[in-house]
């Protein structure tokens, strides 16, 4: 499933083909949506916008299109009239004088005029977006003292959009792991300096995976690990994927678990329930 990173770059090749540009033609795979394709057709895409894990885009008029992949929604940027060869349903197709965007196999599409998307149930729950480039370490940090997530652990609030926006399942692995914490723990059990170095490793590890392309691990690590002929694929993680492989730091085997059906990747060496922490000082 895309997260957080995988999102932003899709909506970055989306804007390049049809944002600032006069949608020559729009079509709506879904028949609940074809009377759309005709209003939207001709006008101006003002701007596309990734919120989360949904990608929105406003058309001039005031118009605005709510896309969101869940599992299986995949954008397809190509030269127009190049259509790819394909099994997956086209869902939505814009159509600009150099590029077609072709969203394929997502159902949740919706079309509602802009001033509307404040109140769209997934809009409106969006927590701190950690790859909206306002977003500070501050804001993050200030999230994780807000009372009603206090009681929950940390492996669920970590999947929660309404908690972290753009973080995702196999963030959630990588992020715990560099904050040096157990997934069971509830975030009101946590330190403050435990929370300084959630809120650290939330922001950055998503931030480099975006930057990137997919790398969480040390960079460093991941350079070296390359130039050794290891694949990307094995080398771009700290814990996540990696179920019985040492970890990199202290050669623990990676032991995976699930959480709401979601496999979490985990090290018992480096994160212990009240264990070590980044600070010196560390937690009672
Ligand atoms: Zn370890």
């Amino acid at each position: 499933m895309p997260e957080g990173p995988e999102i932003r770059r899709a909506a970055e090749s989306v804007a390049r083909a049809v944002s600032g540009r006069v949608a020559l033609q729009v079509h709506f795979g879904l028949p609940r949506l074809a009377r759309h394709g005709a209003e939207l057709s001709g006008r101006k895409v003002d701007a596309v916008e990734p919120r989360g894990k949904a990608l929105l885009l406003h058309f001039a008029g005031g118009t605005s299109v709510y896309t969101h992949n869940q599992l299986y929604g995949t954008w397809k940027v190509v030269k127009p009239g190049r259509t790819p060869a394909t099994g997956r349903e086209l869902r939505l197709a814009i159509h600009s004088r150099d590029a077609w965007a072709l969203l394929y196999s997502a159902s949740d599409i919706e079309v509602l005029p802009r001033a509307q998307l404040v109140r769209h149930p997934y809009l409106a729950k969006l927590g701190i977006e950690l790859l909206a480039p306002g977003t500070t370490l501050a804001q993050v940090r200030a999230q994780l003292d807000a009372p009603r997530f206090q009681r929950r652990s940390l492996a669920a609030l970590l999947l929660d959009q309404g908690f972290l926006a753009g973080l995702g399942n196999y963030l959630r692995s990588e992020a715990l792991y560099v904050a040096r914490l157990s997934p069971e723990m509830k975030l009101g059990a946590l330190t403050p300096t435990q929370k300084d170095a959630l809120a650290r490793a939330s922001l950055e590890v998503t931030r480099q995976s975006y930057r990137t392309r997919g790398i969480t691990n040390d960079l460093e690590r991941a350079a070296r690990l390359k130039r050794a002929g290891v694949v990307f694929g094995r080398y771009r993680h700290h814990v996540f994927d990696r179920e019985g492989e040492p970890c990199w730091a202290c050669g623990t085997r990676i032991a995976r678990g699930a959480v709401a059906g979601r496999n979490l990747f985990t090290c018992a060496g480096c994160q212990r329930p009240g264990g070590a922490s980044f600070s010196s000082a560390g937690p009672p």
